[in-house]
């Protein structure tokens, strides 16, 4: 299996180099040139292993060639990558949510939360992003290995702009790995606490925080910039760590399966091919760059029985407003709205790109389904190059007009998968306090902490559950603690609020928050601050002149 560009580039990448180039040269996004589906028997097997990572070794073995990487080989790092989790086995428990105020019988016992926020950093990003430091150093170390003595040995830097839970997770993902050196920007004194002490206590001799004065758009601007100077990449083997990386996507597909799984275990059901089909399970995703999301869309596509997924949104709207319009147009108001889930604050999502992609191809393809073959894609070369010419035109719209719009056969296939719903901040803090402030006399229930990316997935699912007459599951991915927005999260309990039960009840953080983060006090930091005046360029300058210092020695 190979790799190939979203905007119809000819170059066709193994798995090692989609993963080590992030975005190509083109601009576009590394796809995978068939999602390979699997048999009834297959899906049987896997709903049978109940540990995480053997689950999820399988499901990349299919992504993955071997000749890339031995299954033993791969099973180790899928291994080592979630051996820093909470319960590695069980490294993305499902829980149940209680019954809140106002939330139906029937909602609340179909209703269930996917607590990815077990891993370092306590967001989901860590599924994804201890896994990637891994593939970077063993695919390192193996290239290195064959060198001869007078070749320099392949590196990799990495570069990031955060607005506060990636630079954790590539952190924490990347530290004391060898060959590989991180900087990552955040925009000064926009990130929480919380994430800044996360982020800067790390004093690893290969990690590099910088706060630049400016905004997160400056930060990824700065960072887009040095990824499009061709020759500072190559010098530099610049890597991506950001959600375009496709190994962040194929990570990600993981709980899917997993937690669907885990859903019929916790039913009760025998795990039998009629049970797994027959019973209806559905996700509601906190979404901002498409990437959590995205990877359920593989999900589907490579037979998990998903019935539909859904979009939560803040009020950066614009995946939402698509599903109703099929008109992808940027916010016509002045830019990013600040919202109570920062990490879904996004102007447009990058990752829409690569769904894009394959509602184009459908629509050109005389297939009914996407290709499941090295066979199928190649006999339908000729549809993938229309849909990657598409792709380019549409993004370039996006670019000149800050819109773009799909024909109406292809929002009817993004129908038919997807729904949506956007939820604004008072609604996201209504629904924090509804969940912990539940009524405690008819059930024996605790309160449970919701953080505010999750609130928003958790509104939007009740609401899905209203509409629909069908039983149906709704697993909510819950995509970070609660300690780690405690802002928002506390402010919400503790103020007045039509759930609240008590006049006096305060919680502080040290109630809401994992031991760690509060450990984060008092911690030595280290952090390197740009002052720019205002102006891009100067940041540019003077993240690449950083960068230079630190790796002039090693570059080629
Ligand atoms: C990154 C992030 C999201 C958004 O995920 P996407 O893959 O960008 O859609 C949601 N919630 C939290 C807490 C995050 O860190």
């Amino acid at each position: 299996m190979k790799y190939f560009s979203t905007r119809g580039s000819p170059r066709e990448l193994t798995f090692e180099n989609a993963v080590f180039e992030g975005l190509a040269d083109d601009g576009g996004l590394y796809i995978p040139q068939y999602i390979p589906k699997i048999s009834d028997k297959e899906l049987l097997e896997w709903a049978n292993i109940k540990e995480f990572p053997t689950l999820a070794s399988k499901l990349f073995r299919k992504f993955i060639p071997e000749d890339q990487l031995a299954t033993a080989e791969l099973e180790q790092i899928v291994k080592k990558s979630y051996s820093t989790f909470e319960t590695p086995n069980d490294a993305t428990p499902l829980a149940k949510l209680p019954k809140a105020n106002e939330t139906s019988e029937k909602s609340f016992s179909q209703l269930y939360v996917l607590e990815l926020f077990h891993g370092p950093t306590f967001a989901f990003k860590d599924v994804a992003l201890q896994l990637l430091g891994n593939l970077f150093e063993v695919f390192l170390t193996k290239h290195n290995d064959k060198l001869g003595d007078d070749e320099k040995p392949r590196r990799v830097t990495v570069v990031g702009a955060t607005s506060g839970d990636t630079g954790g997770a590539a952190i924490y993902g990347l530290r004391v790995k060898k060959n590989i050196d991180v900087f990552i920007l955040h925009p000064e004194g926009r990130i929480s606490p919380v994430q800044y002490k996360q982020m800067t206590s790390v004093l690893d001799r290969n990690v590099f925080n910088i706060s630049v004065e400016g905004t997160f758009d400056d930060c990824q601007d700065s960072v887009k910039s040095l990824l499009g100077d061709l020759d500072f990449k190559r010098k530099y083997q610049l890597g991506v760590i950001n959600s375009i990386n496709w190994a962040r996507i194929m990570a990600q597909i993981s709980y899917y399966f997993h937690s669907y799984f885990s859903l019929l275990r916790k039913l009760g059901k025998e795990i039998t091919i009629e049970n797994i089909k027959n019973t209806k399970v559905q996700y509601s995703v906190p979404t901002g760059n498409f990437g959590d999301i995205l990877a359920g869309f593989y999900a589907k596509e490579i037979g998990l029985p998903i019935h539909k997924l859904i979009i939560a949104t803040n009020e950066n709207d614009i995946l939402h407003r698509f599903l109703e319009t099929g008109s992808y147009k940027k916010n016509p108001k002045a830019g990013v709205v600040q919202t109570h889930s920062p990490a879904m604050d996004i102007l447009v999502s990058s990752n829409f790109e690569r769904l894009i992609w394959y509602l184009a191809f459908k629509e050109n393809a005389s297939l009914t389904d996407l290709p499941s073959s090295f066979e199928q894609f190649d006999s339908n070369r000729k549809s993938a190059k229309t849909a990657s010419e598409t792709i380019a035109k549409y993004m370039k719209d996006l670019n000149s007009t800050g819109e773009f719009k799909v024909s109406s056969k292809m929002l009817e296939f993004a129908k038919s998968i997807f729904s949506s719903s956007r939820v604004s901040n008072d609604e996201t803090r209504d629904t924090i306090s509804k969940y912990y402030w539940t009524p405690k006399t008819k059930f024996n229930q605790i309160p449970y902490i919701l953080d505010p990316h999750t609130a928003v997935g958790v509104l939007t699912a009740e609401r899905e559950l209203i509409k629909t007459k069908e039983d149906v599951y709704t697993i909510c991915l819950s995509t970070a603690s609660p300690g780690k927005f405690p802002e928002v999260v506390l402010a919400a309990i503790n103020e007045p609020s039509s759930y609240s039960q008590s006049k006096d009840a305060i919680i502080t953080f040290n109630e809401i928050a994992p031991k760690e983060l509060i450990e984060l006090e008092g911690k030595p930091t280290r952090c390197t601050h740009v002052p720019t005046n205002g102006k891009k360029e100067i940041a540019i300058s003077k993240v690449r002149q950083i960068i230079e210092s630190v790796c002039s020695d090693i570059a080629l």
